[in-house]
Parts: C-alpha cells; structure tokens; sequence
C-alpha cells in the first residue's frame, strides 16, 4: 500500500530519451512564460496610454490595402522549423500597426459611426477575460460571467420595466444576432410546428413588419429565417423616420389581403440612419390587435432609458415583448456587448428548441438554471457581460446617463449651428446623437445635391480631419454625424463646418469651370 503521493510518482519508471514527452521544449515554456506576460503587457500598456491621451483632431487615414498587406507581412517571422525567440520589437511594431491604421475612436475628428472609445476599466477587464478564457454560454465555464449577467439583467430591467422574476436577458454577439433570435423566438410563438415540420405546413406565408427605415439586419434575419424578401412589409414612416402609427394598420390589413401571415412587429428605438424613435406605445397597441410579436430594436438607443432626460422616447418599452440593446454603442464598452431581452422568459426557449447530450443535462440543477446556451445562438460565446457589469459596479449608473446627456446636447447644438447657415440644411430635428444635414445652397437640383453630399463626404475623409458618414434620406444623400465622444464641442463642430463648406464651394466651382452648371439646372 502506498503511504504518500510521492510514492505513487516513484513507483513510474522513469522516462527515457526517444520514449515518450520528457518536459516540453524550452520555445514552448517561454512563449507561455508570466514574466514575460508581464514585460509585454507593461510596454503594450504604455504604448495604449499614448494613443488614448491624444486628443488631437483626426479623422481616417485610409491606407491602400495592398500597403497594409505588405507591411504585415513584413511583421510575420520566418522561421517555420523551431518556435521563434520573442521579438519585443516585433510586438511593438504590430501594436503600432495596429493602433495606428484604425478609425481614431478617441479623437473629436471621429463622427462617422456607432461605436466608439471605450471606457478604459472596461478595455482593462477585457483582457482579464482574455487571460483567464471563460467562454460564457454555460455557467460551468463562465461562473462569474454568468452570474454577472443576471446582475446587469436586473439592473437594466428597472429601466424597461419588465416583471422581476418573469423577464430574461441573454448577451449575444451583436445587434444584428439579437434581432434573428428575437425573431425566431416570435416565430416560434406563432408557428411552433416550424423548428421540427418546416416552412411548408403554415396556412399562410409568415410575414413581419417592419419599419422602411429598420436596420438591414433584420430584413436579412428574414431571409435567413426562410420568411422571404416578399413577406416584409414595409410600414411608411414619417419624414423624421418614425412610423406612422396611423398607416400601419392598413399596411398589414392589406397584407391580410394578400394572404399573409405576419407574426412580428419590429420598431426601432433609434433607427441607424437618424436615430429616430418610433412611437412604441402606439405600435404596441397596433401589435395587440394584429397579434403580433413586438420587437424592439434598440441596438443604437436602448442605452437612453438610463437617462432621465431622454427616457421618454422610450415610452410604451414596458409593453414590448423583446429588445435588442447594443452596449458597445451607446454604453461604450467593447465589441461585441450585446444585451437581448425578453419580457416572458418562457418565450426566450422558444428561439432554439434542441437537445444535445453533451452539454444539456437532463436534469435541471441550480447551475444549469444560469447556462444561457439554451437561449442564444452560441456555443463557444466571449463573457462580453464582464466589461459592462465592472464599469457598472465600479462607477454606477450615472457615468452612463451623464456621458448620453451629453452626446446628445452636442447633436442639438450641432443642429441649431448647422440650421443657422444660409447655405445648409439639416435633414430632421435629432432625437439622439445622430444628425443628418446637407451642404446644399439653395438653387441645387436633387441629383447634384446628392452627388455633391458624396463628394463631400469622401474628401472630408481623404483629408484626414474629420471621419464622417453618409446616408440616403428619400433618395438624396446626406452627411451623417454620430456624436460618441463627449469631447466634441462647438469648436470641432464650427471647424468641421467650416471644412464642408470650403471643399462644397470648390467642388461647385469645380464642375461650374468644366462647363457643367450644377445649379439650376435644365429640368427645374
Ligand atoms: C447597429 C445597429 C444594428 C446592428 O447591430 P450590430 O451590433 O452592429 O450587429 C441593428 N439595429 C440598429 C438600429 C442599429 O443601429
């Protein structure tokens, strides 16, 4: 009988060379080595200081692919046979490719899109999640994460007002992941027969509604879903981008008509391109007549509810059946955090109705009951939570409302600037911190504008001061700024101004000196 684990190990014989793994090769050990874990993170930490303490104004600097291509190339190691010696010259260099071919997200010269720098404590518990690896759609391999996330359900549920106790909320990987498994799960109240039978036993073919302003994502979800580009109707929107409650009614007896099975309803709370607010306690009133499923997507504006001052655009959330809520848009975390929440828990199973042995138990235990696998869409899932829920509990709530308050008073102010110039117009009144507006004097026919926005936007990039989008709002494009960083102020603001307005006059002069009269053009 053996008396100590020493024994145990000396009862083995020992290994011989050619026989067997002795200990691994010394390559391997370094690469795996804490110290040099800790040199490296120092100088990538420092190096990250630099680039978030630069506040200068910068737009995208927009490489040639094939430039881009070479020097990473000329970044990867040659040796194939042994494991390389590490190169601390070569992490630099790869760190400084990397942080500087991006879109500047900390710079007040970005306005272009919806994400945005992050709270820094949050790119900090980022890589805690990335050194200890806790995938987190089970609660054995994600135990913290898991439990996190039932915190930031509670916490974000006070905002919506959905029944403690009957609620769920699951993070997935990205806005446009949480309006497909939004939809499934409506699908799956409506036609329950599909997930095992198949689209072709309905009586009718199912349709959604959706807004002519919704996300693309969710009309790609129903051509995943089988529902068909055919069985979307379109609900009209008014000319600040919100749907007219009014006609959605005849816009889904109509499609009764036709035969139709429409099922869901989606608004958006904050459409992409104005960051408009549909007027969800109307659509929700609408959805109950119909029977429908009503969707929520709040990728972009979700995040509003922690404000007291802009909470109301929110009006009528509570009575919703699911929302998709984007933390790394308007809660500033990293890419992707995305919340999905549902106001029945029961109807969050019905998205994915499957069994695998290998990672569902049977039984239910008090650790299976935190697993969120049975609810989103991925196995393996990043603990996307954690970043969110330590900025929570560190600052509280209010870093959140304040940081919103004020990329939304800059839009506002930004309108107010925009709509004093002569030669400007802005496309609608913001609701968020989304503004769309036009470089236009008046005379301009829609084409030329519409070419001339383009124009525009694509110097204003080329020139290296300022990252900003575009969109198309009835057919003519218009200049797009997203406002994400607090601190933009009215002197970015007048400067970017300033900056259209010049490249607007020479691109006019331009096509003026070739003989192409852009103003008042013939069919006026
Ligand atoms: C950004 C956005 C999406 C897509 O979300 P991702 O997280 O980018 O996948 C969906 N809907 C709206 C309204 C959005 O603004």
């Amino acid at each position: 009988m053996t008396s100590s684990l020493s024994d145990v190990q000396s009862s083995f014989p020992e290994p011989t060379t050619g026989q067997g793994p002795r200990s691994p090769a010394p390559g391997l050990t370094a690469a795996f080595d804490p110290e040099r874990f800790h040199d490296g993170a120092a100088a990538i930490v420092t190096r990250l200081t630099r680039y978030l303490g630069d506040h200068s104004v910068r737009g995208l600097d927009l490489l040639d692919p094939a430039v881009l291509l070479k020097a990473a190339r000329d970044l990867m190691t040659h040796e194939t046979a042994h494991i390389a010696d590490f190169d601390a010259d070569r992490v630099n260099q790869i760190v400084d490719l990397y942080t500087g071919t991006g879109i500047p997200v900390y710079s007040p010269g970005y306005m272009g899109r919806q994400f945005s720098g992050v709270v820094p404590l949050a790119s900090l518990i980022d890589l805690v999640g990335s050194v200890v690896n806790q995938p987190s759609s089970f609660y054995e391999a994600g135990q913290l994460p898991s439990v996190a996330e039932r915190l930031m359900a509670e916490h974000l549920n006070h905002f919506i007002g959905w029944e403690p106790g009957r609620y769920a909320m699951v993070t997935t990987s990205g806005g446009s992941l949480a309006n497909m498994t939004a939809l499934l799960a409506a699908r799956d109240r409506a036609f329950p027969q599909i997930w095992t039978r198949g689209a072709g036993g309905t009586p009718g073919p199912p349709a959604i509604a959706v807004s002519e302003q919704t996300h693309y994502s969710v009309t790609r979800a129903a051509g995943v879903l089988g529902i068909g580009e055919r069985q979307i109707i379109r609900l009209p929107a008014d000319s600040a981008g919100r749907i007219r409650p009014d006609l959605a009614g005849p816009a889904l007896d109509e499609a009764h008509r036709r035969g139709l099975r429409p099922f869901c309803l989606v608004a958006s709370a904050g459409t992409t391109a104005m960051g408009a607010f549909d007027p969800l306690e109307e659509l929700a009133a609408v959805a109950r007549r119909y029977g429908l499923w009503l969707h929520v997507d709040g990728a972009h504006g979700a995040s509003l509810l922690l404000s007291d001052h802009h909470r109301h655009k929110l009006r009528g959330i509570d009575q919703a059946d699911s929302l998709t809520w984007d933390a790394h848009k308007m809660l500033f975390m990293p890419a992707p955090c995305t919340l999905l929440f549902y106001r029945d828990a029961a109807t969050a199973r019905g998205a994915f109705r499957q069994r695998a042995s290998y990672v569902f138990d049977e039984e239910p235990d008090p650790y299976s009951a935190y697993d969120s696998a049975d609810k989103n869409f991925e196995c393996t899932k990043r603990p996307m939570i954690m970043p969110l829920w330590a900025v929570w509990s560190v600052y509280g709530p209010a870093l959140f409302a304040q940081k919103i308050d004020r990329l939304c008073e800059v839009t506002r102010q930004a309108a107010d600037m925009i709509a004093a110039e002569p030669d400007f117009a802005v496309a609608h009144r913001p609701e968020s911190n989304i503004l769309c507006f036009r470089y236009r004097p008046p005379g301009l026919q829609d084409a030329t504008a519409h070419r001339l926005q383009l124009e525009i936007r694509n110097r204003i990039r080329g020139g290296g001061r300022f990252f900003i989008s575009k969109v198309d709002i009835d057919a003519v494009a218009a200049l797009r700024v997203v406002v994400m960083n607090h601190l933009i102020d009215a002197g970015h603001l007048a400067m970017l101004i300033a900056e259209i307005r010049d490249i607007g006059q020479q691109v006019l002069r331009a096509s003026a000196a070739t003989g192409n009269d852009q103003r008042n053009g013939s069919h006026t």
